[in-house]
């Protein structure tokens, strides 16, 4: 498929304002598609060249690409970011500049889509000495010799803002069209992807071997599987009674969730997110290697600092400082880390991720012997809700953030939320004080005093995961730093649009639309019925509509934006229901 191709399909993308449409066109681009140029466009889809765990980046700034339209097109670098301070979007900027080009351009040679990837490969793959000029210098080619059209999305690829604002879930109902006409198949393409989580990779498959192919896929070591995640009650009694009897209660520890790859020397860790984290740890990576009875596994746990001289494990903010690149070795000896296994999905070549809970920890617990770094969560096994209440009164004492309940006959359901695990936090019991994790969905400009900022507040929203759909429910103004306001300011403007992107389901309409991208945690006293947000939003019985709203959110965190959930990672209006019906429970 030629490029050009894509960047009309890309195009029409944007300017539609419904999710259907969006498959429907994604499913009609994969129809056409190659077998070999599916991995290709799947990347170039998300924005990126490889999946997470891959770990490759562009390293493209916006600098070296305004040198790069500059070079192409005969202008000057300060005439290309004047006009981008006008558009605001780098994409505009060099589809005008391309149409008004001074020099010739080389259009002859229509790249088709592998060609851009592999030029785009080249890019990141540059490093070293010299490698920013060669960058800018790759791709001003590119932009050189392409339309203005194709150098839009030639200039915002490698700077990862396609603003397409397709998530994984369409893109795999897309697949599920392009294979069958209809959207059923998408459980099995999602089994397929949360134990490879390389979209790329089961769109490839799918293509050229077909879904027989995408149902005999199993787990192998450095594909990372998405991590299983757990559900929520407000009682130990209500956990007891949903297990329907005896499950184990392990510790929950507040840390850096940790899936370790091994096979033969070869070892990685990846983050929740599914990144790559294995040099931030070394101390875990290098137990994994010589304490671990076997030589090839996949085990899941957190990490979190500990502290030796009083068996103390460490809160989650003398954890994240491990997080910082620079001093690891140094910290490594200060604050040594422990791994709480709490899973192990893959041994010896056999595949465990269907195996009951309680055959897991089995196989777990022999493997991790005597190993002092990577130790197995401290559990009891249990069907009363007194022992339970009692494990979770220690655990909290012991500074930990409370329990999680765990199914012994479930499976290990990756990436998702089922109550097969289900947890009970730190004075939950009462008020809201579990934060809740928010996607930016728009924003308003400042007033008064924070004109200058050009930001006043933002406009958030929880995902909804039936209908693969951002719903509306909050405004948020509180709670914000002069210099995160900045931050705002100047990451939002970036992708602000003046239409509600397709995904985004609102009532209210603030200043400024942004496409799901960015999330933000937040602290609210109480969640309440609301007529102007559409999380959860039904007809009442006298025909009016209510959905949810938050009273006084505010913004907390260690960072305003959460680099390490992606949109479709934030709280849901799932668990925003149960938080409301758990709240009025308590009040009672
Ligand atoms: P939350 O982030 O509040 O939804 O809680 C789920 C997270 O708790 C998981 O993603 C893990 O990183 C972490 N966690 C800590 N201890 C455990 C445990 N024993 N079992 C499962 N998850 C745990």
């Amino acid at each position: 498929m030629l490029f050009s191709k894509l960047a009309e399909y890309y195009d029409s993308l944007e300017k539609v304002s419904s999710r259907l449409k969006m498959i429907e066109i994604m499913a009609e681009v994969f129809k056409e598609a190659e077998e070999r140029e599916m991995s290709a466009i799947v990347y170039m889809t998300q924005g990126v060249l490889a999946p997470a765990f891959e770990g490759k980046e562009f390293g493209v700034a916006e600098k070296m690409a305004t040198e790069s339209i500059a070079i192409a097109t005969g202008y000057t670098k300060d005439e290309v970011e004047s006009d981008f301070k006008k558009s605001g979007d780098l994409g505009k900027t060099a589809e005008s500049f391309v149409a008004k080009s001074k020099l010739k351009r080389m259009l002859s040679s229509k790249p088709n889509i592998l060609e851009v990837y592999e030029a785009m490969k080249k890019i990141s793959e540059s490093s070293g000495k010299g490698s920013k000029e060669h960058k800018i210098k790759l791709l001003a080619n590119l932009v050189a010799s392409s339309t203005p059209l194709e150098a839009r999305y030639m200039i915002r690829y490698p700077l990862g803002q396609l603003r397409l604002g397709l998530g994984d879930a369409t893109m795999l109902e897309a697949l599920s069209v392009m294979e069958n006409n209809d959207r059923t198949l998408k459980d099995e393409l999602e089994r397929a992807y949360n134990i490879c989580s390389d979209l790329g990779f089961v769109a490839a498959t799918l293509k050229s071997d077909g879904l027989k192919a995408i149902r005999s896929l199993s787990v192998s070591t450095f594909k990372p599987i998405r991590p299983a995640l757990a559900e929520r009650l407000p009682t130990a009694e209500e956990i007891i009674e949903k297990m329907g009897g005896k499950c184990a209660v392990e510790q929950k520890y507040d840390g850096f969730r940790c899936q370790i790859h091994r096979k033969g020397k070869r070892i990685e860790l990846y983050s929740r997110r599914l990144e790559r984290t294995t040099e931030m740890f070394p101390d875990i990576a290098t137990a994994a290697l010589k304490e671990v009875s076997t030589d090839e596994f996949i085990i899941e746990g957190e990490a979190l600092a500990y502290n030796e001289a009083t068996s103390e494990f460490m809160p989650f903010q003398e954890t994240i400082q491990r997080k910082r690149k620079h001093g690891i070795d140094e910290k490594a000896v200060n604050l040594p880390l422990r791994l709480m296994a709490f899973d192990i999905m893959f041994a010896d070549g056999k595949n465990y991720m269907n195996e009951p809970y309680s055959k897991r920890r089995e196989k777990l617990e022999e493997l991790l012997g005597k190993s002092e770094t990577l130790r197995p969560s401290k559990r009891i096994i249990t069907d009363s809700a007194k022992d339970l209440d009692d494990f979770f009164n220690i655990s909290v004492e012991n500074g930990l953030e409370g329990i999680v309940a765990k199914d012994l006959n479930a499976p290990y359901i990756a990436g998702a939320r089922k109550f097969s695990w289900i947890k009970l936090k730190r004075s939950y019991q009462g008020e809201l004080s579990d934060t809740l994790d928010l996607v930016i969905i728009g924003y308003y400009l400042g007033r008064g005093s924070r004109t200058e900022f050009g930001f006043g507040g933002l406009l958030c929203a929880v995902y909804n995961e039936k209908r693969d759909m951002f719903e509306s429910i909050s405004k948020l103004g509180t709670g914000f730093t002069e210099e995160q306001m900045q931050e705002l300011s100047d990451k939002l403007s970036k992708i602000a649009q003046k239409s509600k992107p397709a995904r985004v389901d609102a009532i209210l309409e603030p200043d400024f639309w942004v496409y799901p991208k960015y999330v933000v945690t937040v602290r609210a006293d109480e969640i309440t019925k609301s007529p102007t947000h559409t999380c959860g939003m039904k007809v009442n019985d006298d025909g009016t509509k209510s959905g949810y709203s938050l009273r006084f959110p505010r913004l907390v965190g260690e960072t305003t934006i959460r680099t390490d959930k992606s949109p479709e990672e934030a709280t849901t209006t799932k668990e925003i229901i149960e938080l409301y019906s758990q709240q009025k429970k308590v009040r009672v």
